[in-house]
This record gives C-alpha cells, sequence and structure tokens, in this order.
C-alpha cells in the first residue's frame, strides 16, 4: 500500500479487487451502452447484482470521458460511479478523455456528498491504454482535482489488479505526487 495526503484528502494506491472496497463510492470501467461486460465492469455486476443494471438500462448511456451514477446494489459501497474511458489509439485526446473520467467521477462524487471513492484503472485492460501512461494520467488529473477541490473528499483510492499494477502506480505516484 501506498499513501499520501493532498490537503486533507488521503490518496492511497493498493492492489486488490475493487468490489470489496469499503469506499462509499467505487468507479466502473464502463462502455459507452452501459451494457456490461469483461473486467472490472463483469465483476462490478456480478459482486453487485441486478440492481445496478436496471439503473444502467434507465439511463440508458454514456459518452466516454463522462460519468454517471447508480446504486451499489449489493455491493460494499453505497454508490457506482460509471465512467467511460477512452479505446487507446495513441492520440493526444485518449489522455484528454481518460483524464475527464477521472475528474467527472470526482465531481459527481463529491456533488452525492460521498466522501470516499475508489477508482480501477480506467482503459487499461480490453480498451488498451498502456499501464504506465494511464498511470500518469490518472494520478494528475487525480491530484490536481484534489488540489483544486480541497475539503470535499477524505480518500481517493485506486485499486490496482495485480502487484505489477500496484508497483507502475506506484512509481508514478512517486514522481507525480
Ligand atoms: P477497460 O475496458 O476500461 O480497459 P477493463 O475492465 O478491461 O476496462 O480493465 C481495466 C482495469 O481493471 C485493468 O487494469 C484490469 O486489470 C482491472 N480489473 C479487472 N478486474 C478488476 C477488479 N475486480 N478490481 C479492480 N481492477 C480490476
Amino acid at each position: 500500500m501506498w499513501q499520501k495526503m493532498i490537503g486533507d484528502t488521503r490518496l492511497v494506491l493498493t492492489e486488490g479487487d475493487i468490489t470489496r472496497a469499503g469506499t462509499e463510492a467505487i468507479v466502473n470501467a464502463a462502455n459507452s451502452r452501459l451494457a456490461g461486460g469483461g473486467g472490472v465492469d463483469g465483476a462490478i455486476h456480478a459482486a453487485g447484482g441486478p440492481e445496478i443494471m436496471a439503473e444502467c438500462r434507465r439511463i440508458g448511456g454514456c459518452p466516454t470521458g463522462q460519468a454517471v451514477i447508480t446504486t451499489g446494489g449489493q455491493l460494499p459501497a453505497a454508490k457506482v460511479i460509471h465512467t467511460v474511458g477512452p479505446v487507446y489509439r495513441g492520440r493526444p485526446d485518449d489522455a484528454r478523455l481518460l483524464a475527464a473520467c477521472y475528474t467527472n467521477s470526482l465531481e459527481l462524487a463529491a456533488r452525492h456528498h460521498l466522501k470516499s471513492v475508489a477508482f480501477p484503472s480506467i482503459s487499461t485492460g480490453a480498451y488498451g491504454y498502456p499501464l504506465d501512461q494511464a498511470a500518469r494520467v490518472a494520478l494528475t488529473a487525480v491530484r490536481d482535482w484534489l488540489r483544486d477541490h480541497p475539503g470535499l473528499l477524505q480518500e481517493v483510492r485506486f485499486v490496482l489488479f495485480g502487484r505489477a499494477a500496484l508497483e507502475t502506480y506506484q512509481e508514478a505516484a512517486d514522481q507525480l505526487v
């Protein structure tokens, strides 16, 4: 585990399964139809039960870089924030859209008075974003948002899948945060 205070918010990096995170909200790396899928999306719907998908269907969809919020169903988290990461194409827009996922998710959490949020590493599975580049974009976006919005969140946590992902994020955090 890696942690550091940014103002009065604790930024934590851990290895694990995000469906078990004890934060008030967890973030899902969804697709634009909010249709469910594999990876972290599949794990969240499997653990949270059908209520989450029922709300996703009512919402209907979400553009890349944006975020929507649903119940957490049977998850320990009260809410799931669904954000749609970019499919990696090696263009400048990739980083802009990935950063927007983190910023818009944090905005939504703050608007709903949620005090703690856990993120997975968005876009680095099926969507092909190189992990080291994604880590830099993610940590910079979260760091900058927390500096600009002091006092809203108690904890932002990255729950990284596997030792290698945790180490990549830790190396980026040591340089950036
Ligand atoms: P995307 O389509 O945005 O790339 P994926 O779910 O395919 O989303 O992968 C995003 C990241 O989530 C990957 O780094 C993957 O290893 C990780 N991941 C998969 N399952 C879980 C889980 N249960 N908890 C946390 N991270 C997960």
